[in-house]
């Protein structure tokens, strides 16, 4: 109870901080419009009756009508301009700071989280409930207060007439457990719908995403997926058929008892009362009908709010572990060196789902202003060694700049001492400019984005799209530009030129060049970068000759390092894969190649 009590609490502080007058207010509406609303129904009805039964004059009624209808109506209007020019806008801000509050903490968890269905799956549910579950809440509190009001003004009425009718309106009680477990039920498979859910989402979002398109049609992934989506929907409807029958029997039992029952049992008690023993007046037992059955209904109402309660908690549980994950990747508080090199000490690693470390023990430098070039054949751990020095995981081992350990410093900040592209980078659909910046353009920065684009060799294709402003991908512009592979490499790596940073780090961000045209982009880059630190992974060795210092990757270890002409001289397996694919090209003076 405590954890119901507490997560509906956490809602409502999330609410009381996007505003702190719109719990006061709601609750306030609700009070008055329930108190006006029995005015106007139940308690005018019995004035009326009983004024009837006692002589009294038309006007004397229609006055007193008059006045209790204009109170309702009024609290009405009030009500109704209160949810039409407040209320319904403040929803839309309040599931905005959940949302906010989600998107947040999910930038903060380390890149593993994203690897760990399990992690995944509340993602997706915490998601799921970011929009609604806040106000849901209020709602719900504020039907609890309604019913509170509605209960304590019609018992008055009842107990004032004759008190045992009171009875008759406690049967639905009996229902308690039923709908309990029928709220549980509708929960279980809930949840357990919301799996299945996100699997039938994947081939949803294959077809709908662009990347996936030419894949799809050469291929037989498309049966392959629609297969996938339909088991996804027959297990689902399994679902559906297994809990069904239970939850209809609940819900059932539920009409019965906290229905038909009472209603029976209060009609042929009053007839009775009324016609066979006399002791009741046809005003009376009209009232205490209606009014009964109307506490009936209230009590229903209220067990179903306060199910509502334990359900609220029961989906905001979930949203709070996702919350409530602390990240294993955190921010230190020490300030970044003006500059220094990056070592890595007997650095080891092992991704989570593997079962051996991708790298062992590896210990190396990366200078400021050097010129580094990490190789290896496929699979080698090359990018994670690059996922390690961005702290996308954190290793065991040290790995520390200017001789603080990175661990120490700031996480954003770190990161932000870097420009790097990676292999699977991807265009956001926003305009050029935005894609190389990595950020909301600012004021004044076209000059620098326009020599960053025509440093990176792709401004004269951008120009004739629409320039700084054309928009990437057609997602939400039909003449949005579509870049072949090259290009969208050659947009990627424009980032590096526009950023300040101390290093750039090339993850492979070239391969869909050709030789020439990557040896070409290493060299102006390398150029243009003089200044800062530049570690480049490349399978095509040669555009290492260019580094100052290569690093041979082989099975997580580094297996050779030095210059060039070092790993040639020393004849292992970099000189054997620099002569086999030099095959293919031809070694001219000075280190310079061509095809
Ligand atoms: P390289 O960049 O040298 O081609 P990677 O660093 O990408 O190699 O991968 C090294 C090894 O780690 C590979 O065997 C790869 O399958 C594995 N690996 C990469 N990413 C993950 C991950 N997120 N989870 C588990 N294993 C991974």
């Amino acid at each position: 109870m405590r954890r119901v009590v507490q997560n509906n609490l956490y809602m409502l502080k999330i609410i009381h901080s996007v505003d702190p007058w719109l719990i006061p207010l709601r609750l306030f509406m609700t009070v008055l419009v329930s108190a006006t609303y029995f005015l106007g129904s139940t308690y005018l009805l019995q004035y009326a009756l009983n004024a009837v039964g006692e002589g009294k004059g038309f006007f004397d009624i229609l006055w007193m009508a008059i006045l209790f209808v204009a109170l309702e109506l009024s609290a009405d209007l009030v009500n109704n301009a209160f949810w039409q020019l407040y209320y319904e806008k403040r929803r839309y801000a309040v599931g905005q700071q959940v949302n906010l509050k989600i998107f947040a903490h999910a930038d903060k968890v380390e890149l593993a989280c994203y690897e760990n269905p399990e992690f995944f799956d509340k993602f997706v549910k915490a998601l799921g409930e970011a929009d609604d579950r806040a106000m849901n809440v209020l709602d719900n509190v504020a039907g609890i207060l309604w019913c509170v009001v509605d209960l304590v003004l019609c018992v008055s009425l009842v107990a004032s007439v004759h008190p045992v009718f009171l009875l008759f309106a406690l049967i639905p009680l009996v229902t308690i457990p039923l709908r309990a477990k029928y709220q549980k039920g509708v929960h279980d498979k809930d949840m357990e719908i919301r799996r299945i859910d996100r699997r039938k989402g994947y081939p949803h979002r294959v077809f709908f995403v662009a990347d996936y398109a030419k894949e799809l049609r050469l291929t037989a992934m498309p049966t392959y997926l629609l297969k996938y989506m339909k088991d996804a929907s027959e297990t689902c409807r399994r679902i559906h058929a297994k809990k069904g029958g239970l939850l209809t029997l609940l819900e059932c039992g539920c009409i019965v008892f906290g229905n038909v029952l009472p209603t029976v049992l209060t009609t042929v008690y009053a007839v009775w009362r009324t016609v066979v023993q006399g002791l009741m007046g046809f005003g009376d037992c009209f009232v205490v009908l209606n009014t009964t059955m109307r506490i009936s209904g209230v009590l229903l109402d209220s067990l179903d709010e306060f199910m509502n309660f334990r359900n609220n908690a029961r989906y905001i549980d979930t949203m709070r572990e996702f919350l409530e994950y602390q990240p294993k990747i955190t921010d230190g508080d020490a300030p970044l060196p003006e500059g220094g090199d990056i070592t890595l000490h007997h650095v080891t690693f092992q991704y989570e789902s593997a079962s051996a470390p991708t790298l062992q023990n590896i210990s190396m430098t990366f200078g400021a202003g050097q010129r580094i070039a990490i190789v290896g054949a496929n699979g080698a751990g090359k990018s994670t060694l690059v996922k390690l020095l961005l702290r996308l995981y954190d290793a065991e081992g040290e790995i520390t700049y200017g001789g603080v350990p990175i661990k120490s410093f700031d996480v954003r900040e770190w990161r932000d001492m870097f420009a790097a592209v990676m292999q699977d980078f991807h265009l956001f659909a926003v305009s050029a400019a935005e894609n190389v910046t990595l950020s909301r353009r600012a004021e004044g920065d076209e000059e620098n984005i326009t020599r960053a684009l025509q440093s990176s060799g792709i401004w004269d294709k951008l120009y004739e799209n629409g320039g700084l402003d054309a928009c990437m991908t057609r997602e939400f512009d039909p003449a949005g530009v579509m870049l072949s592979g090259g290009e969208a490499q050659k947009l990627a790596i424009a980032h590096v030129y526009a950023k300040k940073n101390r290093f750039v780090i090339l993850d492979e961000p070239s391969s869909a060049l050709d030789p020439i045209a990557e040896y070409e982009m290493y060299r102006t880059m390398l150029d243009a970068c003089a200044d800062c630190g530049v570690i480049f992974i490349s399978h095509r060795l040669s555009s290492a000759v260019l580094a100052d210092k290569i690093y041979l990757i082989d099975g997580g270890r580094v297996a050779e390092s030095g210059t060039h002409e070092q790993l040639m001289a020393h004849d292992g397996i970099y000189a054997d894969m620099f002569r086999k694919q030099a095959e293919n090209y031809q070694e001219t003076r000075g280190g310079e190649v061509s095809v």
